[in-house]
């Protein structure tokens, strides 16, 4: 098991970032005009621009970080999802090749200006479920497309927030150690 980022750590990640008062609304914090500058960046991003281009010589280093975090989140994936195979990720693979989900997922990356919204990563955008896909099906006995097409907690704007690959997989790493 890894201890690199304890149970702590994440809720105080969570608390800090993704709290009831974002840093990133408020003009005067020390964080804001770094905020803005990735706003503009993540924009001159989609335009084509490498990752070399836009952080220069600092990329190396960013890349190299991000490549030993991943590899550390990959060992231990697959621990602990038990819905990792059957009914509910089937539905799941075929509810996210569908329209309607991919219009939910780019609603909410458009709402949260492509930033990941625990660290401000602008590359490897993900949406996070903050009620599991797998319970919504749950509670609501859904066991088919066409029910979950039709479930509206499923769409629920709420319930879906923008994370990088990496703080994504930390947060779904540490809600499947506590079994939710
Ligand atoms: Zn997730
Ligand atoms: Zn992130």
């Amino acid at each position: 098991m890894g201890k690199k980022h304890s149970q702590e750590t994440i809720d105080k990640i969570r608390r800090t970032k993704i709290g009831k008062s974002p840093w990133n609304a408020d003009k005067n914090h020390p964080k804001y005009k770094e905020y803005i500058n990735k706003v503009k960046l993540s924009s001159s991003m989609r335009k084509g621009k490498t990752y070399e281009q836009i952080y220069g010589i600092r990329a190396n280093k960013l890349k190299e970080d991000k490549r030993k975090q991943l590899a550390l989140i990959n060992s231990h994936k697959g621990e602990s999802h038990p819905n990792w195979k059957g009914g509910i990720s089937s539905i799941r693979d075929r509810l996210e090749a569908s329209i309607p989900y991919r219009n939910w997922k780019k609603t909410i990356l458009n709402r949260d200006k492509y930033l990941c919204k625990m660290c401000g990563e602008i590359e490897y955008l993900e949406v996070h479920h903050k009620i599991p896909f797998s319970k919504i099906l749950k509670d609501n006995n859904i066991k088919t497309v066409e029910r979950a097409l039709n479930c509206q907690e499923l769409w629920n704007l709420d319930n879906g927030i923008t994370l990088c690959k990496r703080c994504h997989c930390i947060i779904d790493f540490h809600r499947a150690k506590r079994g939710v």
